[in-house]
């Protein structure tokens, strides 16, 4: 008996036929093509993958087409940085190249292509300025709130952050706020180098000139095109449609931002004086961390001078398409992608995906030969330009937002396999459904995805998508762990902004290549799947997840642990609220949770019985979801519309729960919150109304 299903038997058939093809030889070969050369979102080598996609697509029998879009992004013609100490002595001057010793353990054979992108900070403004160096530690609104109190101010400074603890745009929102004029931010080996492991190409963990690039967008603003939030920045639109230049503040810096490898970021980090950092902000460099910016401490002074290119450019989606048969139920869309665009060859980060993506693809073009014709209509995407803030995805959302108020689930893949530790996050509605899905594909390591998965989890590995204060129930329990889905990845625009139920899986390992010309090919078959069972693996899960959606005789939502965790999260925020004496009243959000809760046992039970009106029974069940959007959107960020999920104003990729009332207790405003409370009490009452209709 599987959830959502009367009469398995025929699925099953389908499901074993379809479980037959995706070939781990041909997902590498994939993926070797995909890589081959750099194809920043864009460029004409971006083109050529489209083409490849495409033609892929076409073959399996997919109605396919390649929709462009026209976006604003930067791309630097220069960077210089230089660093001096107070006696202007020159400590160091760069960036330097990423570059291993061509001589040891292999060395790196796509290093020296003249194509590699420069390691910059997509939405970095241009700028040539100069100033003194404060280290903010991961540059949190903790970090920057302890250099406060410790009576080190950033104003006017540049801020030298290193990665981790937040999404890299969100590090710069708070420098900016703080009065920063410039940010640095550097790989420290303690997070992805050689206090790992042995760095690559000896080991997977970051070399020392490794940089990680990557996007400085004001990500939980929103995301897309900078000059079209909300609507679809399509080659026809007109200028007047667009914000102009000036009044452009809202999702992009105004300060400066570049990446460094520790190469380059160790002398400046080893010459600052002042006091000590605090202990905890230690990182992996063999010498003691110092704040620098304290008045008489020992400056160091960098100037930055980065000039970008930012323009309109041209991007492309690939769209696949499978007409669903059902006349009730084919307009239901079931949306999987996966973006294409990488930093710069992108073994890992996407096209793992991508070459997953391609044999989940070519299994269902087996499949509709052998005359399968799904009830709901399938549509594939192949985003371009998520790097530089998931504009493809969120353009194209945009583009089809009609449609989409009724697309019965949003499948993302990115980085598809790194490693071979199964990992995923969903939507509390699909997180049973995952679960369910990998019991049905076997793993490499014996037994199923499922057992796999549960194993690596008790042997203490990733938990996914852990968001901050959640308190709900799937963090107690001891099935598998799914995380929550914050952002930094393709499902942004369809959960969050237009409340299509989503799930993001991909399998994890030890990568210290992110974003780095090191993330290529030769990374990928030494380190993460060289015989691509990985992949082949993550070709059969994504699958089942489209097929089991796209055939459901009633829709596979299970709202009762969406229950537990709404009811969780009001509680953990009723309890800070109270720490925090605001005198906040919950009532009417408790209240609309019990209602929510009852009603999904309801649900449940018609979900199980034998409902009489099927297209009744999905609708119902399908609005359950969108109806936790509210209209209105967050304070500050009225893009998201969700008033469950979002990703973190301050967090940027980990999820905040009920974000507008923890968001407003956290400030803490006292009046935003309460009148946060009525918001979602009415948006989950509303949620409750459709599941009483789910009969
Ligand atoms: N996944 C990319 C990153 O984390 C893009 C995220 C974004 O800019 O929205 O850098
Ligand atoms: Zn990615
Ligand atoms: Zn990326």
């Amino acid at each position: 008996q599987v959830f959502g299903y009367r009469d398995f038997t025929q699925q099953a058939k389908w499901d074993a036929a379809f479980l037959a093809v995706p070939d781990a030889k041909l997902a590498g070969q994939h993926l070797k093509t995909l890589t081959a050369e750099p194809h920043w979102a864009s460029s004409p080598e971006d083109y050529k993958t489209a083409q490849y996609v495409a033609e892929k697509f076409k073959a399996a029998g997919l109605d396919t087409k390649i929709v462009p879009y026209s976006v604003l992004m930067n791309k630097p013609i220069s960077i210089a940085i230089e660093a001096h100490d107070a006696n202007g002595k020159l400590l160091m001057s760069g960036p330097s190249p990423e570059h291993v010793d061509p001589t040891k353990d292999g060395g790196d054979p796509f290093q020296d292509d003249p194509r590699v992108t420069p390691a910059f900070n997509g939405s970095s403004p241009s700028g040539d300025i100069t100033g003194e160096v404060v280290f903010a530690n991961f540059g949190t609104l903790a970090d920057f709130k302890k250099l406060a109190a410790l009576g080190v101010s950033v104003k006017d400074k540049i801020v030298l952050v290193r990665y981790g603890g937040n999404f890299r745009g969100v590090k710069v929102y708070i420098a900016q706020q703080y009065g920063a004029k410039g940010v640095l931010i550097y790989s420290d080996p303690a997070d992805d180098g050689y206090v790992k492991g042995d760095m690559y190409p000896k080991g997977p963990y970051r070399p020392e000139s490794g940089v990680q690039r990557g996007s400085t967008q004001f990500l939980p603003i929103y995301p897309g095109d900078p000059e079209t939030p909300g609507i679809a920045s399509t080659p026809d639109l007109p200028d007047s449609k667009r914000i102009p230049a000036d009044k452009l503040q809202k999702n992009q810096p105004s300060i400066p931002a570049n990446p460094l490898s520790y190469k380059d970021a160790a002398p400046i980090l080893q010459a600052l004086g002042g006091p000590q950092t605090p202990r905890d902000w230690q990182g992996g460099l063999p010498f003691t961390y110092h704040l620098g910016g304290a008045p008489g401490a020992a400056a160091v002074t960098v100037h930055m001078h980065l000039e970008q290119e930012t323009k309109l450019r041209t991007i492309w989606d690939v769209i696949g398409t499978i007409p669903g048969t059902d006349p009730e139920q084919k307009d239901d869309w079931v949306v999987a992608g996966n973006h294409r665009d990488a930093w710069v060859y992108g073994a890992v980060d996407p096209n793992s995906g991508t070459a997953a993506m391609l044999e989940t693809v070519h299994g269902l073009g087996d499949l509709l030969k052998q005359g399968w014709k799904p009830k709901r209509t399938i549509v594939i995407g192949s985003w371009d330009a998520e790097e530089e803030g998931l504009i493809g995805s969120t353009e194209w959302v945009e583009d089809n937002a009609e449609h989409l108020k009724h697309a019965v689930a949003y499948f993302n893949t990115d980085v598809g396999v790194a490693g071979p530790d199964f990992n995923a996050s969903a939507v509390p509605s699909l997180k049973q459904f995952v679960r369910e899905v990998t019991q049905g594909v076997a793993s490499p390591q014996g037994g199923t995805v499922y057992d796999a998965w549960k194993k690596s989890q008790e042997d203490g590995h990733g938990r996914r998508g852990q968001s901050e204060f959640a308190n709900g129930a799937n963090n107690k329990s001891t099935e598998v762990h799914v995380g929550d889905l914050g952002s930094g990845s393709d499902f942004t625009p369809f959960i969050q902004h237009m409340g299509v139920p989503s799930t993001d899986i991909g399998s994890e390992g030890p990568y210290g290549v992110y974003h780095s010309v090191f993330d290529n090919y030769n990374w990928f078959t030494k380190f993460a799947d060289p015989t691509f069972v990985y992949e082949q693996q993550q070709a059969r899960v994504f699958g089942l997840e489209i097929l089991h959606m796209a055939d459901a005789d009633i829709l596979p939502y299970d709202y009762r642990p969406y229950s537990k965790e709404i009811a969780g999260y009001i509680v953990t925020a009723q309890q800070k609220a109270e720490a925090a004496k605001l005198g906040l009243d919950f009532a009417a959000a408790t209240k609309a949770a019990a209602r929510f809760s009852a009603a999904a046992q309801t649900a449940y039970r018609s979900q199980t019985g034998t409902p009489t009106d099927l297209a009744a029974l999905n609708r119902a069940l399908r609005d359950a979801e969108s109806a936790l959007l509210d209209p209105e959107g967050l304070p500050r960020r009225s893009w998201y519309k969700h008033v469950i999920y979002s990703p973190g104003e301050f967090t940027g990729y980990a999820a905040v729960v009920i974000p507008g009332v923890t968001e407003a207790i956290d400030e803490p405003d006292a009046a935003r919150a309460q009148a946060q409370i009525a918001r979602l009490a009415e948006a989950v009452n509303r949620s409750a109304d459709m599941l009483e209709l789910a009969k």
